[in-house]
């Protein structure tokens, strides 16, 4: 018979973990896709966002020389892009070792085969195949962003739809560990919000690993010249031929950034050559850089003050691992291996 254990009520306002892997700069898709998203959310529930430098491992192992400044970079980009060290917790992963205890005791009980059949596993070891994806670590990946999910016993964490089976997986195992020594972790909600498409220049997902990414500390002007290069309707090959927004990607970008007016603009426009693709693309930066500038700004300033972000994730740090090592005490309880000895 399992000892029910007392779970101390969490804060009122939901809680919620979100990361992300500093594994290169953050991009325009990032701020659409996740962080404009977090600074709502810092007013409404009580965050936790994490830099998960442990993650970056999984797949960056061999080569761990940018880790370091990614992870500075990444707090660098949160904090330009609005998030609020006053309203929520924002750490490194690696600075709360309690991920990892919790990591390590969560492997015991999830079996093999519910991470193997974990539909990014497969195709993420064919897609990346300058590496080798065959260790260990990776095919644990699941398990730890379990672990960082539960070790705050979050309530809610936002994904986006390709995260969904990760979410599926650690609600799976927060009900195996609930069922096989009693109820210490809520089992985490997925909330998802639907986000605009956000192409990159060449027309694909933007992603920092295909090179066509405007990043947030990209200058205005490198920006400006990404834009004005970007892919646009293939079969639009003079400013007189008639184009379609509904197969181009500096549409999908007007979409996330530019006001009603415009995009009604552009799609009669173009589709009867009205205006040019270069007109099309002055009309998206000029809602773009907006957005931009005092992003860039704040970056500024930032950068001259590392110390102070320094200091943030170190708070931010201290914050998280003071909620971990309640999560930690109840779980050893629960699975009574706390001995009681206090080293
Ligand atoms: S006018 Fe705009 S929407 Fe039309 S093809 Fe050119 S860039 Fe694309």
């Amino acid at each position: 018979m399992t000892r029910p254990v007392e779970v101390p009520a969490v804060a009122k306002r939901p809680r919620v973990l979100s990361g992300f892997r500093p594994t290169g700069p953050m991009h325009i898709g990032h701020l659409v896709g996740a962080l404009d998203n977090w600074i709502k959310m810092q007013d409404t529930h009580e965050c936790f966002f994490a830099i998960c430098d442990w993650h970056a491992l999984t797949s960056e192992y061999a080569d761990t020389s940018r880790i370091r400044d990614y992870v500075e970079d990444m707090a660098l980009d949160w904090l330009a892009a609005g998030l609020d060290p006053d309203k929520s917790t924002i750490f490194v992963q690696s600075h709360v070792p309690e991920h990892a205890e919790l990591h390590l005791l969560l492997s015991m009980i999830v079996p093999v085969a519910w991470l193997e059949r974990v539909p990014s596993y497969k195709e993420q070891q064919q897609q990346i195949a300058n590496r080798d994806l065959t260790n260990y670590g990776f095919l644990g990946y699941p398990v730890l962003q379990a672990a960082d999910i539960l070790i705050y016993r979050a309530e809610v964490v936002p994904v986006g739809e390709d995260q969904l089976a990760h979410l599926e997986l650690c609600r799976e195992i927060a009900r195996r560990f609930n069922s096989l020594y009693g109820p210490v972790f809520p089992e985490p909600r997925a909330i998802t919000t639907r986000v605009p498409r956000v192409p990159g220049t060449d027309g694909r997902k933007m992603s920092k690993s295909y090179g066509n990414a405007i990043n947030l500390a990209d200058p205005i002007e490198e920006s400006r010249q990404k834009i004005l290069k970007m892919v646009t309707d293939p079969a639009r090959k003079t400013r007189k031929d008639p184009g379609n927004p509904d197969v181009c990607p500096v549409y999908d970008l007007h979409k996330a950034f530019s006001d009603r007016a415009t995009l009604d603009l552009v799609n009669v426009e173009c589709r009867r050559a009205g205006i040019g693709c270069i007109d099309c693309k002055t009309y998206l930066l000029s809602h773009l850089e907006p957005v931009l500038r005092p992003i860039q700004e704040r970056r500024a300033r930032l950068v001259q003050d590392r110390g102070r972000v320094r200091d943030i994730l170190a708070e931010g740090a201290r914050r998280a691992r003071s909620e971990a090592r309640k999560t930690m005490e109840l779980v050893r309880a629960a699975m009574k291996i706390d001995t009681g000895i206090r080293p």
